[in-house]
């Protein structure tokens, strides 16, 4: 078989081999078409130093979401889970492997997928409103409803009476519900998250989690968060992903079965949850040894 009719053979049979290990039978109902469809992704990045042998970040990263999933991933810290977010988002250009949206590949950034970031990305020199708007500013999006719609959001993620606020006035976990707000506004159907709550302190923390959990809810969106918590992980997702130390590649995938609504309180006393927290610790801690990165 050539190297272009395998290729081929894999586009049609998205679930074949590695992938049918990952499968989750327990998420979104197994008839649902993916909307992600990761595979084999290889990123390398040139080093500084040694132009000859680069930096393999992943190496046959394959993941699929359905529509509405919320995924979270946790890994060793340099294992390439920002790299992975950066694909999906059309960020950055593997070296080898594609991402498909409904099946059709990413070629660089679209309206259906927004990102949040860990250190909020917001312009200080612009007020909530504005950083909201900044968004669908560059989509070149901004017409009669778009102040309308702005608002909605704002009002979303809890901060209306705060429109006029510069950055600067805000709490921590207040900018990233702006972060939050301007991803939201655009609308799209995919959320990239990539430790949007490491900064923010731990009180903030739990209830953004709740707010975003409920928010999540009643958008339906479809979620991939990186966090190095696993507790997040755990409260936050319908499935687990563990990435291996770099180069990083799905290790294993835990379907997370708790009932919702989650929270943190809640789920102490939880058996079901302190033997899956285990579990995820387990496969974690093999992969942290010397020279094969850490966890935060
Ligand atoms: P994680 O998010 O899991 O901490 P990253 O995806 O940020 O990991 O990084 C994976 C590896 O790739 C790390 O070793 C990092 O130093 C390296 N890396 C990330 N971005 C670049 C880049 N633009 N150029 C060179 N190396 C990079």
């Amino acid at each position: 078989m050539t190297m272009q009719e395998d290729g081929r053979e894999r586009l049609r049979r998205p679930m074949i081999g590695k992938r049918e290990q990952q499968s989750d039978p327990g998420a979104a109902d197994e008839d649902t078409p993916y909307l992600i469809q990761a595979s084999n992704l290889v990123v390398e990045y040139e080093r500084a130093r040694d132009k000859t042998a680069p930096l393999v970040a992943l190496q046959d990263f394959s993941l699929d979401v359905r529509p509405g999933e919320f995924v979270t991933i946790v890994g060793p810290s340099g294992c390439g889970k920002s790299t992975f977010l950066n694909v999906v988002a059309g960020l950055q250009v593997p070296t080898a492997g594609e991402v498909l949206i409904e099946g059709k590949p990413v070629t660089g950034p679209g309206p259906e997928r927004a990102m949040v970031f860990q250190d909020y990305g917001l312009l200080p020199w612009r007020t909530v409103i504005k950083n909201v708007l900044f968004g669908l500013e560059m989509q070149g999006r901004v017409d009669s409803q778009a102040h309308e719609r702005v608002r909605h959001y704002i009002q979303l993620v809890g901060l209306s009476g705060f429109e006029h606020a510069y950055p600067r006035e805000l709490s921590g976990g207040m900018r990233q519900r702006v972060g939050l707000a301007r991803a939201l506004a655009i609308e799209p159907r995919i959320l990239l998250m990539d430790e949007p709550f490491a900064a923010v302190d731990l009180i903030t923390r739990e209830l953004m989690q709740d707010e975003l959990a409920r928010i999540i809810a009643n958008t339906g969106k479809t979620v991939i968060f990186v966090t190095h918590s696993v507790d997040e992980a755990i409260i936050l997702g319908d499935r687990l992903v563990v990435v291996s130390a770099r180069p990083g590649h799905v290790k294993k995938v835990v379907p997370v079965g708790l009932p919702r609504p989650r929270s943190e309180r809640g789920l102490r006393s939880s058996l079901e949850y302190s033997s899956m927290r285990e579990q995820v610790w387990e496969e974690l801690v093999t992969e942290v040894r010397p020279g094969s990165g850490r966890m935060d």
